[in-house]
């Protein structure tokens, strides 16, 4: 056992109200640059849709993420020997339009222009070439199921769905539509980080973040190709490679990334969690359907005494160990299994997760009680506006299973609290519910308390950082390497 230890997120899917604070907030203090203007290291994309840059889960096109063909990891689009042939074009790489024209307006127009009949107006200028553009696009141009139907139609998520899911998906009695907050994954087996020529990209030992070490960096651009979630950008005024840092420079110093800070659906949890690094690369081989719970094994129990040995051996400090225990990462992703990562299948092993949306409870009342249908507690799952398989292939690498026990674990939940709150739903259904969904009374409510009534203190738990220790370790990036949280050869040939 290699015990390592992460600083992980959980996004509570159901809470996210697509306010886009968190993207405006991180966008003020870290890419608010020249040549920074089209990055959104954290954007909210209405689902389904096409996303930001359009269309990234689409893997035929942009080839990222990794593929294990004969039982070995394999980088898709990025390995040493296509980066040679690509040099000068890699025909996978998003393009500006991919993004967006990044935009501003002439607004001193309003003030300077001559005497007129019109009012003046502040006309669109190209931050990138300074002329005047026309918008045709923006991170969020779908947002809440705007402009075209042709942007949630084309959903790589719609695969497998019926004609009829697909057509009453956009048919307005049904019409339906969530929130997807994004950030880097901060992977544990990260293709960026592997397919760096330069070794510019590092995984930090001590929590796990991945950054870019903008020294080493020499524009090759092969980690923006090789990131299946597309959260490298390129600066194209400094000639670097970009991405979210977790706002490490706030964590060392106690608080919250910017975008869990301002987040007003509090729907983010930030917490550690101790992963057996030795069998990563196994976890990465194992097959689409298995992969969700291959991830999950690699999380080790904080309370379990030989995992507890192991980390101190492994210099892990006491206070990590202590708030490994409080995690709330931990809670919804391992004991609870409510809390599932985004596309597995790119095997990239992401350490950000996601609690599915619930659509609403729908219930029909027979005699002033709640009327079960007699196929079970738990068809509105089946029939719910958002399509299981829709949801698995986002979360699920197309596999129901997870995303079904998700699912009825948090419908399990409101029935619980309904029955404590309402008298249409008698306390033995509600057990039985429970029960079938896997959940003790105690759990409900532990879930319940985390869920809607937490506070800051309860969403926010990391151990204080070792900022000197931190210091040090960046004027020897080799040392923050060695001590970075894999350890296997991958597809570049490069241990990392
Ligand atoms: S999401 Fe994963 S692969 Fe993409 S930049 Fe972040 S760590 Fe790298
Ligand atoms: S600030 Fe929170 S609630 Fe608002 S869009 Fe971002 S994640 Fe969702």
């Amino acid at each position: 056992m290699n015990v390592r230890s992460q600083i992980s997120m959980v996004f509570h899917l159901d809470k996210c109200i697509g306010c886009h604070t968190c993207s405006v907030a991180c966008k003020n203090v870290w890419t608010d640059r020249k040549g920074a203007e089209y990055m959104w290291w954290n954007n909210v994309e209405t689902k389904p849709g096409t996303g930001y840059p359009t269309l990234w889960e689409d893997q035929e096109e942009y080839q990222g993420g990794w593929e294990a063909p004969g039982g070995k990891l394999r980088l898709k689009s990025t390995s040493k020997q296509k980066l040679v042939f690509n040099i000068f074009h890699n025909p996978h790489m998003p393009s500006i339009d991919d993004y967006y024209e990044p935009w501003t307006y002439n607004y001193e127009h309003l003030f300077d222009a001559p005497a007129g009949d019109d009012q003046p107006v502040a006309r669109p200028i190209s931050q990138i070439t300074g002329e005047l553009v026309q918008i045709e696009s923006g991170p969020n141009w779908d947002d809440d199921l705007g402009g075209s139907p042709v942007y949630a139609a084309n959903d790589p998520n719609l695969e497998g769905l019926s004609e009829e899911q697909r057509s009453q998906l956009s048919s307005v009695e049904r019409l339906v539509y969530f929130y997807l907050p994004r950030i880097c994954n901060h992977c544990l087996n990260p293709s960026c980080v592997a397919s760096c020529p330069s070794g510019a990209l590092y995984k930090r030992g001590q929590d796990g973040i991945v950054l870019v070490d903008q020294n080493r960096c020499r524009a090759w651009r092969s980690c923006i190709a090789a990131c299946p979630y597309k959260k490298v950008y390129y600066n194209w005024f400094a000639g670097k490679a970009e991405k979210c840092i977790l706002c490490y420079p706030r964590l060392e110093t106690g608080q919250a990334p910017a975008c869990f800070h301002s987040c007003v659906g509090r729907i983010r949890y930030l917490g550690v969690l101790l992963y057996d690094a030795s069998r990563i690369e196994e976890m990465a081989l194992k097959k689409d359907a298995e992969l969700v719970e291959a991830h999950r094994s690699l999380i080790l129990d904080p309370h379990d005494p030989e995992v507890i040995s192991a980390a101190r051996a492994a210099g892990i400090d006491e206070a990590v160990l202590e708030s490994a225990r409080r995690s709330p990462v931990y809670k919804f992703v391992k004991e609870w299994k409510m809390a599932l990562p985004p596309h597995i299948e790119y095997r990239t092993m992401p350490m950000l997760f996601y609690v599915p949306p619930l659509s609403p409870v729908i219930s029909t009342r027979v005699n002033g009680m709640v009327d079960f249908d007699s196929t079970g507690f738990f068809h509105d799952i089946d029939e719910s506006r958002v399509p299981v398989r829709f949801l698995a292939n986002l979360f699920g690498a197309g596999e129901e299973r997870e995303m079904r026990y998700a699912l009825r674990k948090q419908m399990a939940v409101r029935w619980w609290r309904r029955a404590q709150t309402t008298s249409d739903v008698d306390r033995e259904t509600a057990l039985r519910m429970l029960a079938e969904a896997d959940c003790t009374p105690e759990q409900a409510e532990a879930i319940y308390q985390l869920t809607a009534l937490c506070t800051f203190q309860d969403r926010f738990v990391i151990p204080p950082m070792h900022r000197e220790e931190v210091i040090e370790k960046r004027h020897s990036p080799r040392q923050a390497q060695s001590s970075a949280g894999f350890g296997f050869t991958t597809g570049t040939g490069r241990s990392i």
